[in-house]
C-alpha cells in the first residue's frame, strides 16, 4: 500500500473542483492521480486511485456508487441535493464500502452541529428554532445540505422527523407559529460561499449560533482529510464528525 493517498477528483471543473485540485496537488500526504468532469471517461483512471472523492451533482452520485462498489474504491461524497431514493443507495452502498458522506467538510460548520445539538437539549420546547442560510446565486439546491442537517439534528431533539417539523419559507395566511415547528429559510445572492445561522428565540431572549464561510477551501481541505481517513476505514457510513472524532452524526 502506498503511504500517499492516490485521490481522484469527480466535477474537478467546479468551484469546489477546482479547490479540490489545486489543495491536492500541495498535500503531502496524497497523490492527485487526476479529476474528471462531465466529457471525461472515469473508467480509464479509476483503477489507479485509492478514493474516489465527488463533488459534482446529485444525480452523478448513483452511478459513481455503483462504480465505486464494482472497483471497491472509498468513497468521499460532497455533492448536496440528493433525492430520497439517491440517499437509500448511497447508504445501501456503505454496507460493503467506507463512505464518508457530509453536507459540509468545514471544521467550524461541523463545530456547528454539534453545538446546536447541545443548545436543542439545553434550550428545549421553550425556545423557537429557526434556520436561515445564505448562499451564492449559482446554487442549485435550497435548503443547503448544511441546513438540511441542522433541521435533521432539531428535529432529532424535538422527538420528530425532518419531514415532520421542518417548514419552509412562509408565505400568506400561514397562521401562528406552531412550537414544534422548525422553519427554514434560503437566501440566494453574490458570491457568498455560504453562512448558516441557527436561531433559537425565547421569552425575552434569543440566542443565535452563525458560521460563515469565506473560501471553498475550507471544504476542500476538510474533505482531503476525509479521503486520507476512509481509506484505512472498514465498510459503513461515516460523516465529518467520524473524520474529527467528534462521534457518530
Ligand atoms: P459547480 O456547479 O461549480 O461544479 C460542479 C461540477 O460538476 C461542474 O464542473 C460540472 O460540470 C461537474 N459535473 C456535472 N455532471 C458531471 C458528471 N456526470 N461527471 C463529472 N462531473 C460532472 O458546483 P460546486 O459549487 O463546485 O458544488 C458542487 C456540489 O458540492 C454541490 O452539490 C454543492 O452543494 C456541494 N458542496 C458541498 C460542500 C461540502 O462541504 N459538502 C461544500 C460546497 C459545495
Amino acid at each position: 500500500m502506498s503511504t500517499r493517498t492516490r485521490v481522484i477528483i469527480v466535477g474537478s471543473k467546479g468551484r469546489m473542483g477546482e479547490a479540490l485540485m489545486r489543495l491536492a496537488q500541495a498535500d503531502p500526504a496524497l497523490e492527485l492521480i487526476g479529476g474528471v468532469d462531465r466529457d471525461d471517461d472515469l473508467n480509464t483512471i479509476v483503477d489507479r486511485c485509492d478514493v474516489l472523492i465527488e463533488f459534482a451533482h446529485h444525480s452523478v452520485t448513483p452511478g459513481l456508487v455503483d462504480l465505486a462498489l464494482a472497483r471497491n474504491k472509498p468513497l468521499v461524497i460532497g455533492t448536496t441535493g440528493h433525492t430520497t431514493e439517491e440517499r437509500a443507495r448511497i447508504e445501501a452502498a456503505a454496507a460493503k464500502l467506507p463512505i464518508v458522506w457530509a453536507p459540509n467538510y468545514s471544521v467550524g460548520v461541523n463545530l456547528l452541529f454539534y453545538l446546536t445539538r447541545l443548545a436543542a437539549a439545553t434550550l428545549g420546547d421553550a425556545f423557537d428554532q429557526e434556520v436561515i442560510e445564505m448562499h451564492h446565486h449559482h446554487k442549485l439546491d435550497a435548503p443547503s445540505g448544511t441546513a438540511r442537517r441542522l433541521g435533521e439534528i432539531l428535529a432529532q431533539a424535538g422527538g420528530g422527523s425532518y419531514e415532520e417539523l421542518v417548514r419552509n419559507g412562509r408565505a400568506g395566511d400561514v397562521g401562528a407559529r406552531s412550537k414544534k415547528e422548525i422553519g427554514m429559510h434560503a437566501l440566494r445572492g453574490g458570491d457568498v460561499v455560504g453562512d448558516h445561522t441557527v436561531v433559537f428565540a425565547g421569552s425575552g431572549e434569543r440566542v443565535e449560533l452563525t458560521h460563515k464561510a469565506s473560501s471553498r477551501d475550507t471544504f476542500a481541505g476538510g474533505a482531503l482529510r476525509a479521503a486520507a481517513w476512509v481509506r484505512t476505514q472498514q465498510p459503513g457510513l461515516y460523516s465529518m464528525q467520524d473524520v474529527l472524532g467528534f462521534g457518530k452524526k
